[in-house]
């Protein structure tokens, strides 16, 4: 990497909520500037496309073959290639698209002039299209988290990959269970932490929104929504909602539901 690195933020199809985090970094945001070259960041002025630079951010999935033409070429632009949010991680809430097997119909329902709408049949994460070096998981993500990986990546650093449970930030906070003592479906075991549980702390549910943990149990969790009373159903909406095609979400909303908690259940009653 050159002494002072170049960097560039690129846009794809999102909804801006995590260049933001750039932007609402304050004080960081003017020691960042100091210390990188800002090639090419639309939202906040500069404009270069198609400059080489040692590390590219990606916003937004890949959902036109325009798309899928350009994230080639900024990767063979980059040193480095990361992505900031659900959507380029994993294809985003725009994802649900990839479930549903209308999803053909819906410009027709949507727009008045469909036919101007050129879209792949799948919005997809960056890493299904160029390798990414890393993540940075979150709907949106926050400027810590950009602090701490610009930070490492300045310095020759590895930048921790936090898989832990948002659970695991209650627990260090002291923030009241909601699952347990307000019995919310709270996705909070089977969901990396970064966010500083910022649901739970408002006594919220967590909804996932950054990304499926490691080592999740979650066909454990599903029983324990369905023992909450939610049907099979509502269990997998949760799991949809922003990470639809994360691997973790998908064995939970490709299986048949019904069944399997019924075999569940029906076995943990004989064993009481
Ligand atoms: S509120 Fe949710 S994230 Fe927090 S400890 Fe309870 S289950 Fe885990
Ligand atoms: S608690 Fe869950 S839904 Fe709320 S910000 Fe954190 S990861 Fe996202």
């Amino acid at each position: 990497m050159s002494d002072k690195p170049r960097i560039a933020v690129h846009k794809f199809s999102s909804c801006d909520g995590c260049q933001l985090a750039f932007l609402n970094m304050g004080e960081d945001l003017i020691n960042l500037a100091e210390q990188v070259e800002i090639i090419h960041f639309a939202e906040a002025g500069p404009v270069a496309e198609d400059a080489l630079v040692d590390i590219a951010f990606i916003e937004g999935s890949v959902v036109t073959a325009h798309d899928q033409q350009r994230i080639k070429q900024i990767r063979n632009n980059s040193q480095y290639l990361i992505t900031i949010g659900a959507c380029a991680t994993s294809g985003g809430i725009q994802a649900l698209k990839n479930l549903a097997a209308d999803a053909a119909d819906w410009p027709a329902q949507i727009y008045g002039q469909p036919q101007y709408i050129d879209s792949l049949d799948q919005s997809g994460a960056v890493s299904d299209y160029v390798k990414v070096d890393f993540e940075l998981w979150g709907c949106p993500i926050n400027s810590a988290q950009v602090v701490e990986l610009v930070n490492s990546l300045l310095r020759g650093v590895s930048p921790i990959d936090h898989q832990d449970k948002v659970c695991l930030t209650c627990k260090q906070e002291q923030i009241v269970c909601t699952l347990i003592t307000q019995g919310k479906p709270c996705l909070g075991p089977v969901t990396r932490n970064g966010c500083g549980a910022l649901c739970p702390s408002f006594g919220r549910d967590c909804f996932g929104c950054y990304g499926p943990a490691e080592n999740s149990n979650t066909i454990g969790l599903a029983n324990r929504f369905a023992g909450l009373g939610l049907l099979p159903d509502e269990i997998q909406r949760r799991f949809k909602l922003v990470h639809a095609s994360a691997s973790e979400n998908q064995r939970i909303i490709a299986r048949d539901l019904t069944q399997d908690l019924a075999q569940d259940l029906a076995q943990e009653s004989s064993d009481e």
